[in-house]
């Protein structure tokens, strides 16, 4: 293709707004517009990758450090737009809001006869505990929605039978005091929920700032997996000012579902290693619906540039060979670069002809921005010795070949890395 057939403006600015190196030169070498709009160049190197690219093996052998979750593949960028969560032992990862940690259970404790206690005052699980000098721990934090529509496919690890839906009905939630609710994985159990109103609450059985679900009606009850191995947990007595001491799952209450319903954070063991997890920021590049070339192409602008432009390993470039041509005092070598073009074309390789009528320093520059793996210089004083200057777009030597020998010294370039 020729250099004006994709209408290719790079700029000599950096874009004001740019986030990341990667991002700053996506606009710089004509890739994206300032407003982020794929240009005919960045369209251009979709359609490589998405030529290529068919697994996620395939993302190692174009430089891309990425990781991987049970269902989707990262790659990890402080301007990613996910929060994610990642094991650096092992390699899980997962979005922030539906990653997995280890949690631990607490001690084994028989259970003690339930034992109802004057509470005044604790309106927060935190001032529950202080006021009955236990841990957070020890406590039962119960939450109340109303379902809003149907489940999700389950995609969480969690069985769901999918001929369950829930739609208007009272989702009754327990998870241990110290921990936080997913949303996300509520709503991968039950669909869209909402808060449920105090009027809601009471016509259930249950009273709000003192709720727990023993003995309430009409309500499908969801529990955290710790629940069950929890004994003796405080919770709210269903009576103003009142909570219950010794709480104790499958004796008081039962759940419809048990399932994995809190945040995991920062620090917590790695459900599949119990190494720390670690928290960074990311984008999705494969997720079930496939893979998301746009995404992809930040990553690789990301994980390829240096100070000069892109450095895109040959499958991913949108060029294999970025050709361009020094106008002579003496030689005409517009002729030979054209044919050249042909040549090299014929043989296989994506060219892209910088047959502008413009200075070699702009032409240079140009090649660095682009970043296509190779590049090839035809000019007068190679010319008269038959030969092209070639430079391997990482390398720092550039190289004499002659031109007979061309096909064949590219080939083994780009196959050699
Ligand atoms: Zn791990």
């Amino acid at each position: 293709m020729r250099y004006d057939e994709l209408s290719i403006q790079t700029h000599r600015e950096a874009p004001a707004n740019a986030r990341s190196a990667g991002q700053s030169w996506l606009v710089r070498a004509g890739y994206v517009s300032h407003s982020g709009q794929l240009l005919p160049l960045g369209e251009r190197a979709l359609a490589r990758i998405r030529a290529y690219l068919k697994t996620p093996a395939d993302f190692q052998q174009s430089g891309l450090l990425t990781l991987t979750g049970a269902h989707e593949t990262y790659y990890p960028t402080l301007v990613g737009s996910h929060d994610l969560l990642h094991c650096p032992e092992c390699g899980t990862a997962a979005r922030a809001e539906t990653a997995q940690a280890k949690k631990a259970a607490s001690a084994a404790e028989t259970s003690a006869p339930p034992e109802k206690v004057l509470t005044p005052d604790c309106p927060t699980i935190e001032s529950l505990a202080t006021f009955l000098g236990i841990s957070t721990t020890k406590t039962a934090k119960a939450l109340m929605f109303v379902s809003i529509g149907s489940p999700k496919s389950p995609d969480f690890g969690q069985t769901v039978d999918s001929r369950e839906t829930f739609d208007s009905e009272f989702i009754f939630v327990v998870i241990r005091g110290d921990m936080a609710m997913s949303e996300a994985k509520l709503e991968a159990l039950v669909g869209k929920f909402r808060l449920a109103t105090e009027d809601e609450i009471r016509a259930v059985g249950a009273v709000p700032g003192y709720a727990s679900p023993i003995g309430v009606r009409n309500a499908t009850i969801i529990v955290d997996e710790l629940i069950p191995q929890s004994a003796n947990l405080v919770a709210g007595a269903n009576q103003a000012g009142y909570h219950l001491l010794n709480t104790n799952y499958g004796r008081d209450y039962s759940a419809e579902i048990v399932a994995d319903l809190t945040q995991a954070n920062p620090g917590e063991p790695c459900i599949a290693c119990a190494a720390p997890l670690q928290a960074t920021r990311g984008w999705v590049l494969v997720s079930q619906a496939g893979f998301d070339c746009e995404k992809i192409l930040f990553a690789l602008a990301e994980a390829h540039n240096d100070e000069k432009g892109f450095t895109f390993p040959a499958p991913v470039a949108p060029f294999d060979i970025y050709l361009m041509q020094v106008p002579g005092k003496t030689l005409d070598t517009l002729p030979v670069a054209e044919e050249l073009y042909q040549k090299l074309q014929a043989a296989g390789f994506s060219v892209l002809f910088d047959d502008r009528n413009d200075r070699a320093g702009v032409k240079f520059n140009d090649a660095d921005l682009l970043g296509c793996p190779i590049r090839i210089t035809v000019g007068e004083r190679g010319l008269q010795n038959g030969m092209v200057e070639v430079k391997g777009r990482r390398a720092s030597e550039t190289q004499q070949v002659v031109i007979e020998e061309i096909v064949e010294a590219i080939r083994y370039k780009l196959t050699s890395g």
